[in-house]
């Protein structure tokens, strides 16, 4: 099947008259980190913001910054425009789901932004075709700053209609929202690949930190060295000053992240791709995990490199 091209669009492209932004209803079913950073942000540009979260606790902060804070799936998503489900994996997401077949107001779009992966995006999607629901496959690029300051790359595919209808939401979501297509799963798709490239270059700057410093380097040496070349990217400054202080306050939860090198290695395997670098990786988060590391910052995968074999 031969795919669309992508489109990429940013705020520039396309202002927002903030006239409709303030009528637009939106709810965002889970406040985990990510879910409390979107919502908060939403609340910030004027949308009419509903939150839910399994441990209601959770959301409850979210109240004392303007959102409605719902007991129950139904009745956080009556009267949405558009619902963002933003949660830990597949069987959250369907079970969260469940709830919303004749709970939808007519006209809403559901942005099913969490990272479940092919198999998980296309059980989503046989539920949402089988019960009418206006489905689109909109996983989202960046950590818990970005969603709090509206930064967040958002990887759509759906009904054009549908996409158009979220777009307002999509825009103060992010600093950019790329179009995949039409084929719900090709947001998904690009998400995989995405999070491969991530986890890659964390475990690498672990790899070259924990090099320097078995060799009696300073590791800083090493982030100095590649500092402004073409090696350098902001993202191995930060992760590596969290690696080279030994303090990994969660922007994205390890287990997070070797969660959906799970689903990246299952990508990989059924479309031929090699897994050798995905095994190694997934070791060094694995391993970081198991030695008590899973709820920290991905940058603790650096511990990983601490347990000489
Ligand atoms: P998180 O902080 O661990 O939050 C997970 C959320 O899922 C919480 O709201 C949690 O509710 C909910 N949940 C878990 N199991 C559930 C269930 N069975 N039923 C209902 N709700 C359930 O995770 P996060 O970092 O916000 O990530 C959320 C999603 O975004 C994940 O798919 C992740 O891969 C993806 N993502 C994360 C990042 C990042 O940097 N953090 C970036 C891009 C994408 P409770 O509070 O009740 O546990």
């Amino acid at each position: 099947m031969v795919k669309q091209p992508a489109r990429i669009s940013s705020l520039l492209d396309a202002p927002i008259e903030r006239h409709h932004l303030m009528a637009l209803a939106v709810t965002v079913l889970g406040t985990g980190i990510m879910g409390r950073g979107m919502a908060s942000h939403l609340l910030s540009e004027g949308f009419d913001v509903t939150v839910w979260n399994r441990t209601p606790e959770k959301a409850q902060p979210l109240a004392n910054e303007g959102a409605h804070v719902a007991t129950d799936v139904a009745s956080a998503v009556a009267g949405a425009k558009v619902v963002i489900t933003i949660l830990i994996d597949a069987d959250a997401v369907l079970e969260v789901a469940r709830e919303l077949p004749g709970a939808l107001a007519e006209g809403a779009v559901w942005l099913q932004a969490s990272t479940i992966g092919a198999e998980g995006t296309a059980a989503v999607a046989r539920f949402a075709e089988q019960n009418n629901l206006p489905l689109v496959d909109s996983p989202v690029l960046g950590t818990k700053q970005p969603a709090e300051s509206g930064q967040l790359t958002a990887l759509v595919a759906g009904p054009s209609e549908l996409i158009k209808a979220a777009r307002p939401v999509l825009e103060a979501i992010s600093a950019k929202v790329v179009e995949t297509g039409s084929r719900i799963g090709d947001g998904t798709a690009l998400k995989l690949a995405c999070n491969a490239w991530l986890a890659t270059i964390t475990a690498g700057i672990a790899q070259s930190l924990a090099l320097a410093a078995a060799q009696g380097l300073d590791p800083q040496l090493f982030l100095d060295a590649i500092k402004g070349s073409a090696v350098d990217t902001p993202y191995a400054q930060l992760k590596g000053g969290a690696m080279t202080a030994e303090t990994y306050p969660t922007a994205f939860a390890l287990d997070g992240l070797a969660k959906d090198l799970g689903l990246i290695t299952d990508a990989a395997r059924a479309h031929g791709v090699d897994t050798g670098i995905l095994e190694a990786v997934s070791g060094r988060f694995g391993t970081a995990s198991a030695a008590g590391h899973g709820s920290e910052d991905i940058a603790a995968v650096y511990e990983s490199f601490k347990h000489r074999p």
